[in-house]
């Protein structure tokens, strides 16, 4: 039936996937490599198969959220032909150029593939703070929703196998930028004698003030005009900022994950763009033809 789901990988988030759909109603059928990590699932209804192809044949969806790309084919390869006809799922990070080939392996064996990217940790699932991108087939999007809906806000990205991928990705390497500050102020903070747990609340209220930048910035970007509705020209920043990494050596902090965004601004003053803003740096992150 269309309630009827299986998840291939047990780890912490298919643990999660798994618990969330059985709490949504679905019939759900599990499977892991390594046997004894269904934990509660079973108590909560779940079915523990046998073999992954077990797995496979008990659902019309199929799951699979395992460690990375050649996990998901050492898996899947042996029970393609058993995955024909059905929906796969494909939750495990990865490239766009991994999707694409997964999308093609998918083809060949008549399987309809929803390549997707889990933008929320495991304990978030199957609450509102959750949501997955996808990208395949939007009728097939649309078909599994019921289901999908169950693990967060489920996002269309796209028909384009690898665009949930790619836009996955790119806001990690957004979140990582930010876990990079917010340890490089922590680390400041200390140097001083503040604790984190006293920056915290100030920290948690800036980032959240500053994150307007997002919009703005992207209208820069798109346009391609960098001095549009500027306030913070970037002559402006980049003369303030030796001064966050000064202030760091005095403190005995390494300003290792602050420098290059420095190195960058300043050769963009250089290049003559001062009085434009901070979103011209991108100019200089493209390092070939084509990447806009
Ligand atoms: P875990 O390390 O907890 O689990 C890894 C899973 O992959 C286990 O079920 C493991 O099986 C299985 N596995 C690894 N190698 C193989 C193999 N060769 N053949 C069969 N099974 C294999 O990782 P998570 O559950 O946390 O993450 C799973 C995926 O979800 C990853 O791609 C991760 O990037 C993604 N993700 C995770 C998030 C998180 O915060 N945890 C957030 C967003 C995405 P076994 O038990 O037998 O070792």
């Amino acid at each position: 039936s269309k309630r009827d789901v299986t998840v291939l990988g047990l780890g912490t988030m298919g643990r999660a996937l798994a618990g969330a759909l059985l709490a949504g109603g679905a019939r759900v059928t599990v499977w892991n490599r390594t046997p004894g990590r269904e934990g509660d699932l079973v108590a909560g209804g779940a079915v523990a198969a046998a073999s992954a192809a077990e797995a496979v044949a008990a659902s019309r969806t199929v799951v699979v959220c395992l460690l990375d790309h050649a996990s998901v084919h050492e898996v899947l390869d042996p029970v393609a032909d058993r995955l024909a006809g059905r929906v796969l799922v494909e939750l495990t990070n990865g490239s766009p150029e991994q999707a694409g080939e997964l999308a093609g392996w998918a083809g060949r064996h008549g399987v309809e593939l929803l390549s997707g990217g889990i933008m929320a940790v495991p304990p978030m699932i199957g609450t509102p703070a959750a949501f997955v991108l996808y990208s395949g087939s939007r009728a097939v999007f649309e078909e599994q929703r019921p289901l999908l809906d169950l693990l967060g806000e489920s996002v269309f990205a796209g028909e384009e196998p690898g665009r949930a991928a790619l836009q996955d990705l790119a806001l990690l390497s957004a979140m990582y930028g930010m876990f990079g500050g917010v340890l490089h102020a922590y680390a400041l903070a200390g140097a001083g004698g503040v604790a984190a747990g006293e920056l915290a609340p100030l920290l948690r209220r800036w980032l959240g003030a500053m994150s307007d930048f997002v919009d703005g910035a992207a209208a820069q970007i798109d346009s391609g005009d960098h001095a549009r509705d500027v306030v913070s020209n970037l002559a402006m920043q980049a003369a303030a900022y030796p001064g966050l990494v000064a202030v760091s050596r005095a403190h005995g902090v390494d300003p290792a994950l602050l420098t290059p965004l420095g190195e960058l601004m300043r050769r963009r003053v250089d290049d003559g763009h001062g009085h434009e803003d901070i979103t011209g740096v991108v100019e200089l992150l493209r390092t070939r033809e084509g990447s806009r």
